[in-house]
């Protein structure tokens, strides 16, 4: 059986985990050059302008950045399974007769709607915590100029001024609590939506050539996701046999954050052996 190659997102990934670390680096270099101030109003005002103008470059940036990763993974997910079904010879020129067919062309435009807003989240996280940052340090100064007079900020500890700063890096807290470093974050959300668009556009390109059943791609996973791999699954939950709607299958084990698995079209499930 054709093994379409297992989609890698690394460049495009890493070219927004740059861009976020990036604007996060400048907006502390502004906080930083805020500290070497008297904290005067005009100065936070300013201060405040650079980073919310910084924030709107990313926030452009990551609009572009999903509207051409998404449609990338899509039509990737496309091409693997127009090469896995055997339409055409070779994988690169599955990728030159892609074309997105009525389901795939709303799945890319909500995936980028998705990815956007969840990207915006970051941003605006970022600037509420700037903004918190500001506030927590001219409390700290108007505090050390009533203690030890003028030159306050200039006093501030070190240590004061690094945590303050340092608060900013925290691009969501999630359901669970956990606090996610921006970083970290992009990276999680810009791999995990690759992957969902990559599989779910092969899902609808598999689906629109008739062929009901897939097989989950496999690449000796160490986690939950093991006892899947190679499993073969229903593509539609009303398809005949006795397999497991994809769909059906528990999030915290495959397809969760990160997941690299993939769905391999199979015309006919009965006629496909192990090896
Ligand atoms: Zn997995």
């Amino acid at each position: 059986m054709r093994e379409a190659p297992q989609p890698n997102y690394d460049y495009d990934v890493n070219r927004l985990v740059k861009a976020y670390e990036l604007a996060l680096k400048d907006v502390q270099q502004e906080l930083n050059a805020l500290f070497l101030t008297d904290f005067e109003r005009a100065q936070i005002i300013a201060v405040e302008k650079l980073i919310v103008h910084r924030l709107s470059d990313i926030r452009k940036y990551s609009d572009e950045w999903s509207a051409v990763a998404m449609t990338h993974a899509a039509t990737n997910g496309i091409a693997s399974t127009i090469f896995t079904l055997g339409l055409t010879k070779t994988y690169e020129d599955a990728l030159k007769i892609v074309k997105f067919n009525t389901a795939n062309k709303r799945l890319v435009d909500a995936a980028i709607a998705d990815t956007q807003a969840d990207l915006l989240a970051v941003t605006q996280n970022i600037e509420r915590q700037a903004k918190l940052a500001i506030r927590k340090a001219t409390a700290e100064a108007m505090r050390f100029k009533l203690t030890r007079g003028i030159n306050a900020t200039q006093d501030l500890s070190k240590e004061i001024r690094q945590r303050i700063v340092k608060a900013t890096d925290v691009a969501i807290i999630d359901a669970r609590g956990n606090r996610w470093k921006v970083g970290n974050y992009a990276d999680m959300l810009a791999r995990t939506k690759m992957m969902e668009a990559h599989k779910e556009a092969s899902i609808n390109e598999a689906l629109s050539e008739g062929s009901l059943y897939g097989r989950i791609s496999r690449h000796g996973a160490k986690d939950a996701c093991s006892k899947h791999e190679g499993k073969i699954v229903k593509l539609v939950v009303d398809a005949p046999g006795d397999y497991p709607y994809i769909g059906d299958l528990p999030r915290n084990e495959i397809f969760h954050p990160n997941c690299a698995h993939t769905v391999s079209p199979l015309r006919d499930p009965s006629k496909y052996n192990e090896s």
